[in-house]
């Protein structure tokens, strides 16, 4: 409706406006860390001696591939899941189940953390993605729903299953039919709690009794798509911790957007304490990002017509790219500077020159963040030492199947080419 319209307008202005106090930043250290959680974030900041060399420009990577979940999701789903334990969606005895639809490694996260907390996890995703990301899920003890390709040419689908599955779990039968139906409503509007507003949860408390809620099991739908814990928890974490690994001297900030929360977050928070900071997206072939960016609307019929990918994200470069919009796309747009699309063949490439000059072995959107960066410092004419930091968000372990397999590459004909780098590097 309008309402639930214009109150989601009004949070996230809300939101924009909130005043950013970082939190206390404790870099990683010998310190002992109570359990796995306590391995999430404080990720070192890395310089790549390659690009910044041939540059004359420091390119910084958060080293998200650091974190014991093996990304950059790890602080999201953290964030996410203590939210909604904060606010009672998540309770030990009545919510034990997270659902998401994801292309792994959020899922990953959340199952990696919903064992450290006692909870079960449901994962949704299509069945095309790098399998060393579903043997992942299963070692982590999450069960694992895999959707067909061809039904996922935008996210919507596997996310909107994920959904489903939450508000139909812990339901005695299909029956729309309940015995008791202020529970029955209860179940659906929990789990899409994130954009209930403050009167339906209100409602809900008058509603439930503790007693009923224990013997109600609830399925908590995470939604990183819409869900501004995923925003927060980059606002309050990979912002602040860049600010001072840096001291605040940063030229621009590179990322790509697949729910668009860390682009969202850290872009706002950089922004907010130097608004001089260039926020730049990295954005792969088949997203409509780079295009909502540049001119203002996501598909252009021509190119949709023409195009290999024909708008389709999580081909070869998995976990960037979108074509539609989300509440955490739609808080970073305002402060998004710039755009480049990235081709499949510039990541490949990418990614064998840094194992080849650094030893670094990164995935697939951690090569297209560095390739973005390599052409902004090009296009800015930056050589005396300017700062561009980007983020590594998992290694390039996670892609055995596909973007590292010089076999898949063949066939889907994708030149694995590292010289294109020199030629980059080399260009006026
Ligand atoms: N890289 C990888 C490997 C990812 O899984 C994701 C998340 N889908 C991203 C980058 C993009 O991050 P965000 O969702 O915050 O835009």
């Amino acid at each position: 409706s309008s309402s639930a319209a214009q109150y989601r307008r009004e949070k996230k202005e809300e939101e924009i406006n909130e005043k950013f106090e970082p939190r206390p930043i404790e870099l990683r250290s010998d310190d002992i860390v109570d359990g796995v959680v306590g391995l999430i974030g404080n990720t070192p900041l890395v310089r790549i001696p390659s690009l910044s060399n041939a540059l004359g420009v420091e390119v910084l990577g958060k080293a998200e591939f650091l974190n014991p979940g093996g990304s950059v999701k790890d602080r999201v789903a953290l964030r996410m899941i203590q939210d909604a334990e904060q606010a009672g969606y998540l309770h030990p005895y009545t919510g034990s189940r997270i659902f998401e639809g994801t292309v792994g490694s959020t899922g990953i996260s959340i199952a990696t953390i919903a064992k450290a907390k006692g909870y079960s996890a449901t994962i949704i995703m299509p069945d095309d993605v790098a399998r060393e990301k579903v043997q992942a899920l299963k070692c982590l003890g999450a069960e694992v729903e895999q959707v067909r390709p061809a039904s996922i040419v935008d996210k919507k689908q596997y996310v909107n299953l994920a959904r489903q599955r939450a508000v139909h779990f812990g339901e005695p039968s299909t029956s729309t039919e309940h015995p008791r139906p202020h529970i029955k409503t209860a179940t659906s509007t929990v789990v899409v709690t994130t954009t209930a507003s403050e009167d339906v949860m209100d409602g809900l408390d008058t509603v439930l009794e503790e007693q009923e809620l224990r013997e109600k099991p609830r399925g908590f739908f995470a939604d990183q798509f819409e869900n501004m814990s995923n925003f927060h928890a980059h606002l309050e974490g990979t912002g602040p911790e860049i600010w001072r690994q840096t001291n605040g001297r940063v030229d621009a900030f590179v990322s790509g957007a697949g729910t668009g929360g860390t682009i969202a977050g850290t872009g706002q928070f950089l922004k907010a304490m130097n608004d001089d900071i260039l926020v730049v997206l990295a954005d792969p072939e088949g997203s409509g990002l780079y295009n909502k960016i540049k001119f203002g609307v996501m598909y252009d019929r021509k190119e949709r017509e023409g195009s290999k990918r024909r708008h389709q994200v999580d081909t070869v470069v998995e976990g960037i790219g979108n074509n539609r919009m989300t509440n955490n796309i739609d808080m970073a747009i305002s402060s998004i500077d710039d755009a480049y699309r990235i081709t499949d063949e510039e990541a490949v490439a990418m990614s064998r020159y840094l194992v080849q000059h650094d030893g670094l072995f990164l995935g697939s959107s951690s090569a297209c963040n560095l390739v973005t960066c390599v052409k902004l410092v090009k296009k800015m004419g930056w050589k005396d030492g300017e700062r561009v930091v980007t983020i590594l968000c998992d290694s390039g372990s996670r892609h055995y199947s596909k973007f590292w397999n010089d076999d898949y590459l063949r066939a889907a004909e994708i030149p694995i080419d590292p010289s294109l780098i020199d030629d980059l590097l080399s260009s006026p």
